[in-house]
């Protein structure tokens, strides 16, 4: 059987996949894009209908191609965002196959490149991007396995309020993904108990500005792996209903109990970390440290931006935060469902390659394997703090078509 051969081989076509594909078109590079469902996947069966992109229009763009938009402040849709990345694939003319997953992925025989099983056969190449996500495999604890009697899924999983069954919801996690669910859930009307772990957040606005950019006036948004810094928790921002700062004690204000972290369950009762009143000062001081920041930056370049002092102001304490629930008897409390919203895993199983660590990472230096060949795309902090969003992707698959090309050469 003859087995077909490429230069380079992209998997995944997401947004990560065809920017690379356009870099490597655009150094006169043939290449093949693997894509095992169709373009934009994730973006289509693995996020909730009212998404809003997290960052505003004027700032979303993919190489050579900016976000259509009518405003400029506005947020875009997660059909939007989709709508966009397919329009990309065209503009660009990416040779994609989609409905072709990748299998596994190993040295060639002879050492000098790789060989691909995939869904339809095998294919080699000289080289091999990896662009399958920052965000693969959906964590869920296993702490509610037993209680059948209640709706349960990942936030991968949830579309909206009607899907669930009518009575209250427990969302557990408050990263962006548990913050934006919790609350479109209790805007819907919801009952919605929150459990509340380590966070940072930001303020949507500020000074007249949004975050995106105060973000690049300050250039934090060049932020590069090396100096990225000890804590590992993803700021807390929503581009929904208008695109607020996310504030847990106004969700608290508004109706929401908020939980400390869940640390076990027995027969229905969840037991709670004592660890709620620490876990909103974190989230709190990164907030305020961020205004500091801002206003500093301010004074010393003299620009003329208005203050803003109701910035600071801090709800008072809800009587979640006061007296925190020990114990939380999810039957009593009308909890039909609970939405996991615990972050995701990578899985690069499929890559039978020596480039993976014992935790199943990949080896690299802002993307570039020891493998000659191999490399990895779209990762978070691949080499800067933009590597694993859409209009920062341009960077990194640009540096990575440079080195395809001078090697290849
Ligand atoms: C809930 C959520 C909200 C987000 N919101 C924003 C936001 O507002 N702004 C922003 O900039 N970023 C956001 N992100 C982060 C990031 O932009 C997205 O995760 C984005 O989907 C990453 O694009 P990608 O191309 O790197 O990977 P993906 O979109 O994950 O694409 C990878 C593709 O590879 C395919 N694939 C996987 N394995 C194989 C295989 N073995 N063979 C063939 N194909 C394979 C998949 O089907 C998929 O289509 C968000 C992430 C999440 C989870």
């Amino acid at each position: 059987m003859s087995v077909e051969r490429v230069e380079t081989l992209i998997v995944g076509g997401g947004q990560a996949g065809l920017a690379m594909s356009h870099m490597l078109t655009q150094r006169g590079c043939p290449h093949l894009v693997l894509e095992r469902d169709r373009i934009a996947e994730r973006w289509r069966t693995e996020r909730w209908d009212g998404l809003r992109f997290q960052f505003p229009n004027w700032s979303v763009r993919l190489p050579d191609f900016p976000f259509p938009h009518a405003d400029p402040d506005g947020f875009a849709t997660n059909s939007e965002i989709i709508d966009f990345i397919t329009a990309y694939a065209a503009y660009i003319a990416a040779p994609v196959r989609c409905g072709v997953s990748v299998i596994t992925l190993r040295r060639s025989y002879d050492g000098t490149g790789f060989a691909a099983e995939t869904s339809e056969g095998p294919i080699e190449a000289d080289n091999v991007i990896v662009a399958t996500g920052p965000y693969q495999r959906p964590v869920v604890p296993a702490l509610l396995r037993d209680e059948v009697s209640i709706f349960q899924m990942h936030a991968s999983q949830y579309r909206n309020p009607n899907q669930l069954p009518p009575g209250a919801v427990l969302v557990v996690g408050s990263g962006a993904s548990g913050a934006q669910i919790a609350e479109e859930l209790f805007r819907s009307g919801r009952r919605v108990y929150l459990s509340v772990g380590r966070h940072t957040r930001l303020p949507r606005r500020y000074r007249g500005r949004d975050l995106i950019w105060w973000l690049s006036a300050m250039g934090l948004d060049q932020k590069t792996a090396d100096e990225r810094g000890p804590d590992r928790t993803k700021p807390l921002i929503t581009g929904a209903f208008g695109g607020n700062t996310i504030d847990f004690r106004r969700f608290a204000a508004e109706g929401v109990t908020l939980l400390g972290r869940m640390q076990g369950a027995q027969q229905g009762v969840v037991n709670l970390a004592s660890d709620l009143s620490k876990r909103l000062a974190y989230g709190d001081g990164s907030y305020t440290a961020f205004l500091d920041m801002v206003d500093a930056h301010v004074e010393r370049h003299g620009l003329d931006m208005p203050e803003e002092p109701t910035a600071r102001r801090v709800l008072p304490d809800p009587p979640c935060l006061i007296e925190p629930l020990q114990h939380l008897d999810l039957h009593a409390a009308g909890i039909c469902t609970v939405v996991w919203a615990t972050g995701y895993n990578i899985d690069f199983g499929w890559i039978d390659v020596p480039v993976l660590n014992t935790r199943g990472e990949p080896v690299h230096h802002q993307g570039v394997t020891e493998m000659q060949g191999l490399y990895f795309l779209g990762l978070r902090w691949l080499s800067n703090f933009k590597s694993s969003l859409l209009s920062g992707i341009g960077e990194d698959a640009a540096r990575l078509a440079d080195h395809i090309a001078a090697r290849t050469r």
